[in-house]
């Protein structure tokens, strides 16, 4: 299904403007962005994925993950193909690196999606799999039915999404659960193949400026993104720039795609990165992919006191009440109910 783009401009000789990333796509006549979802026809921006669905499943919110939510609550996931960065150690590399051919896809419009939502009794819709801002309009325009049914809305993204598109989105965005793939521009530049490390700060701090609840996730890869002085420096910037109250997600690389030589993250190397985001001051640090381990849970930032206990995806138990913790009063930040 093609839909013209939103947020694009006209350039001298025919060539076209895209603003949905901060990649900024200058686009010849009859040629793709970066991308290859977007397309110059005949001096019309175009999007060639909108509404094309590769995956769509039923999830908690905590497979995404963000655990300050509605903890326990099942969304749909839905995804396309396509992404703006290359990671090498994608795990949805099949969707993500999208080269421009046969997507495999099939169309599900707006309204179809979210009465597949009502149908399956999902708390929300969540745009993830593959990078959500590239099917912008299809979000856009999904989020705004979504809110109208009382339902959530969620971006599960890398954050390099531009100012513009974010702004557009936000009234009807509620979670931003956004990749922190490093600090410095050189790990973006292995990681993603483009210096962005600033941009998806800039826009993560708009997100949260915006209203938009925030949770952060980094995957930690041996090698490229471990140092000392890179987590603590992601750890400093979260407190710094997004408050304490933040939930930072540290999770557990395994070896995919180009990264396929790779050896799984050390469980020691997540946990020193949790004890430098709690140096830092951040008081929910969590480890993923580590399956059992005590820093799944929720523990109250003021007392200390177990509130949500977690077996990977699953809440085994919840003792926050009325959006304080049982066992001292303080509030906990986040959306329990
Ligand atoms: S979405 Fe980003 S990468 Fe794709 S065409 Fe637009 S600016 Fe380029």
């Amino acid at each position: 299904m093609l839909r013209e783009s939103l947020l694009y401009e006209r350039l001298p000789r025919g060539y076209l403007r895209c603003l949905i990333c901060q990649r900024r796509c200058s686009i010849a006549p009859g040629k793709r962005g970066w991308c290859l979802t977007r397309e110059n026809r005949r001096g019309r921006l175009v999007s060639l994925i909108y509404g094309e669905v590769s995956s769509l499943s039923m999830n908690p919110i905590e497979k995404k993950p963000v655990f300050h939510f509605l903890p326990g609550s099942v969304w749909l996931s839905v995804g396309s193909v396509g992404c703006n960065f290359r990671c090498p150690g994608c795990q949805n590399w099949q969707i993500a690196h999208y080269k421009g051919g046969p997507m495999g896809t099939t169309y599900v419009g707006p309204g179809e999606l979210l009465q597949m939502a009502l149908r399956e009794g999902a708390q929300g819709i969540s745009w993830t799999f593959n990078e959500p801002t590239l099917w912008f309009q299809y979000t856009l325009e999904g989020a705004r039915l979504a809110k109208e049914q009382g339902l959530f809305t969620n971006y599960v993204t890398n954050g390099f999404i531009s100012p513009e598109a974010l702004r557009m989105l936000s009234p009807w965005l509620d979670v931003f659960r956004v990749d922190i793939k490093g600090f410095f521009e050189e790990t973006y530049r292995k990681i993603a193949h483009t210096r962005a490390a600033q941009g998806v700060r800039s826009s993560t701090e708009l997100a949260r400026n915006l209203g938009v609840h925030v949770e952060c996730v980094t995957n930690i890869v041996p090698g490229v993104n471990d140092s000392v002085e890179e987590l603590r420096a992601i750890a400093r910037w979260i407190k710094d720039a997004l408050g304490v109250q933040t939930p930072w997600h540290i999770s557990r690389f395994y070896p995919h795609c180009e990264w396929s030589h790779l050896e799984p993250t050390p469980v020691e190397t997540l946990e020193q990165a949790w004890h430098l985001g709690r140096e830092a001051g951040l008081w929910y640090v969590y480890l993923g992919n580590v399956p059992g381990h005590k820093w799944e849970n929720t523990y109250c930032h003021s007392c200390g006191g177990l509130l949500i206990r977690r077996y990977v995806f699953q809440v085994l138990q919840n003792r926050i009440r009325n959006g304080r913790c049982s066992h001292c009063g303080s509030p906990v930040p986040g959306r329990w109910q």
